[in-house]
């Protein structure tokens, strides 16, 4: 479970998080959904450890990382532009975490075979990065972050510069890959549509707060308030 109390956060004289507190649950594929500005990727940030709050805790599975570097969080990023190692293959990209940490060739070798056959990569280990598709390298981003078992994954529009067509495929993949991975995931978007179709919990945002969470039937039918029913309601 990833714990956030009471977290602000400004950028000189602008409110970017206002007393934003969430949690999310063990196992769940969380979505923070929101208009473009409205906090969302400050608050992945934060919990990332890649920007820090100007007050309030981050605890992930019970631990306060609040001060803790990012490499000390157990977390696996991935965001909209990915930025792979050109010169490496993608064995080595995905690879690369297990390799800094000193993992056993061998043991390195089966982790990254597993993992490319999770996403759909089994034959495409020895190409560049160069030699993929969009929807493709953000799959080698997946793979790449869930190499070093993380305690949870944040991703943050991690679709958002694929046309619609690869969005609605890797979409239902990511909800399939949750299933057999389970790990804590939370997704920022600002697609409704992709929030309601794959997350089993959803925060929404606006205007540096959190205006509700619940499952996605439960905000299409309940929204606690307007702002919620209009960014949710029918897509002209
Ligand atoms: P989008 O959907 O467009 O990515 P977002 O919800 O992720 O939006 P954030 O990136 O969290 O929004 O930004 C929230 C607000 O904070 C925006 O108004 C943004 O301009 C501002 N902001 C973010 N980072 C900084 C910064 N380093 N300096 C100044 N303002 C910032
Ligand atoms: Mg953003």
């Amino acid at each position: 479970m990833i714990t956030v109390t009471n977290v602000s956060k400004r950028f000189g004289d602008f409110t970017a998080l206002d007393d934003v507190s969430l949690e999310v649950p063990d196992g769940s594929l969380t979505a923070l959904l929101g208009p473009s500005g409205s906090g969302k990727s400050t608050l992945l940030r934060i919990i990332g450890g890649l920007e820090f709050a100007d007050s309030g805790s981050v605890v992930i599975h019970g631990e306060d990382v609040t001060g803790v570097v990012p490499q000390k969080r157990g977390i696996g990023f991935v965001f909209q532009h990915y930025a792979a190692f050109k010169h490496m293959t993608v064995h080595d990209n995905v690879g690369f975490g297990l390799k800094i940490r000193k993992t056993p060739k061998e043991r390195i070798d089966e982790r990254v075979n597993e993992l490319l056959k999770i996403v759909g990569l089994g034959g495409f280990a020895k190409r560049y990065p160069s030699q993929l598709s969009g929807g493709q390298r953000q799959r080698m981003a997946l793979a790449r972050a869930l190499a070093v078992e993380p305690r949870v994954l944040l991703l943050d529009e991690p679709f958002g510069a694929l046309d619609a067509k690869v969005r609605a495929e890797l979409r239902e993949w990511l909800r399939r890959l949750h299933e057999e991975v389970h790990v804590t995931t939370l997704l920022v978007t600002h697609d409704q549509e992709e929030a309601l179709s794959i997350a089993d919990n959803i925060a929404v945002m606006d205007n540096a707060h959190i205006e509700q969470v619940g499952g996605p039937r439960e905000l299409y039918d309940r929204p606690a308030n307007s702002f919620v029913m209009g960014f949710l309601g029918p897509v002209a």
